[in-house]
């Protein structure tokens, strides 16, 4: 492991200042992440700046019904919160879903947004890797992807997004909000995330240097009836190999509205809006469900080892569908 300097930032332009002085500086979350990479050898800063003290810890109502949550927040706190709970239930437990207590303990929510992707040859320095060395080759598309992406990837890279938190706050069109030498700026979630393209080493349009202060989530009276839900190897302790965050209106057997987000089968969480047109408007049911849930999964093109996800993803959103359903019902 390489030697690096730590310095603990007290403030927002403090610690945007510390890590402009020094391009080889990374910002220290939680670490749970970020400390795993630079035990491997994936990551190699000469510097960590610590934001944990930094006053962006809180999660505050926004006017008509949002939430703004503080970068530095960590993930159990936000599992635990109770306007996060009863607003928006499905972020909570998406973020319940992942890792173990002790890490949703140390993890932050802008470090949850950023953390990489636990493909193999990502994590293991001996490996080409077009993410860790642009132009070295992929070699998971010929290789092992049991784990990796059906929609959207590319010739270049085919690795998921690893992170459960993401995909719930995809469905609710999250804004992320950041700071740089520059002044304050936002991206979209659709935004926050780049297409995998040709360059799968870039990974977000945050500004080089950028601090995460935070994520507001707009009001939206649907995410009260939200769920998430995850296939994983094991029952605990493990990434998604699928998910689903649901979010559904249903009234006089129409979906009046309807959210959805599928997770680890792209490189960013998977806004799935051709399932979204097909819903809105359809009579409710199971046989509307599996109709969105095919017309959004047209476009999969799986590989020889991950084929099984199609199938996967689509029996999860027709389940997650037909339970927000029975549920709103009773
Ligand atoms: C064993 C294990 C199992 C896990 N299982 C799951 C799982 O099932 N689902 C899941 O979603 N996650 C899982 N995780 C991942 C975990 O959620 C992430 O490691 C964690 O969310 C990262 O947050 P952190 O604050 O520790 O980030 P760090 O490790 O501190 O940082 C990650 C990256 O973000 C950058 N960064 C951090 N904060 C900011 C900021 N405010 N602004 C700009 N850059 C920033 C850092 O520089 C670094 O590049 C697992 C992790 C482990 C170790
Ligand atoms: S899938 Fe992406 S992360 Fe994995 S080896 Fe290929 S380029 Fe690297």
């Amino acid at each position: 492991m390489r030697e690096f300097g730590y310095q603990r930032a007290s403030d927002v332009a403090g610690a945007v200042a510390l890590l402009g002085a020094d391009p080889d500086a990374r910002f220290l979350g939680g670490g749970t992440n970020l400390v795993d990479l630079m035990k491997s050898g994936v990551e190699r800063p000469a510097r960590l700046v610590d934001i944990r003290q930094l006053p962006l810890d809180d999660i505050e109502s926004t006017p008509g019904g949002g939430l703004r949550i503080g970068a530095t927040v960590t993930n159990g706190d936000l599992a635990a919160h109770p306007e996060v709970r009863r607003r928006y239930p499905a972020l909570a437990q998406a973020v319940l879903a992942g890792a173990s207590g002790q890490l949703c303990n140390m993890a932050t929510v802008g470090g949850n947004l950023l953390q990489r992707t636990r493909c193999g040859y990502f994590i293991d320095v001996t490996q080409p890797c077009n993410k860790r060395v642009p132009g070295s080759g992929c070699p998971a598309v010929e290789g092992e992807h049991r784990n990796h992406a059906i929609l959207g990837a590319s010739e270049h890279c085919v690795a998921v997004h690893p992170s459960d938190m993401a995909v719930a706050l995809s469905a609710f069109d999250a804004v992320v909000h950041f700071e740089t030498a520059d002044g304050a700026g936002e991206l979209p979630l659709p935004d926050f995330y780049l297409p995998m393209g040709e360059s799968p080493h870039r990974e977000t349009a945050l500004p080089t240097g950028a601090l995460i202060t935070g994520i507001s989530l707009p009001p939206a009276q649907v995410a009260a009836s939200s769920r998430y839900r995850k296939v994983r190897d094991r029952a605990s302790y493990a990434f998604a190999i699928g998910s689903v965050a649901a979010a559904l209106d249903v009234r006089d057997g129409i979906v009046r509205e309807a959210r959805l987000a599928l997770g680890a089968v792209a490189s960013r969480p998977w806004r799935a809006v051709v399932a979204e047109r097909v819903l809105t408007g359809a009579p409710a049911g199971p046989k509307t469900y599996a109709a969105a849930a095919d017309a959004e999964l047209a476009a999969a093109r799986p590989l020889p080892h991950n084929a099984y996800k199609v199938t996967l993803v689509r029996n999860l959103v027709v389940a997650v569908l037909t339970e927000l359903a029975e549920e709103a019902a009773r």
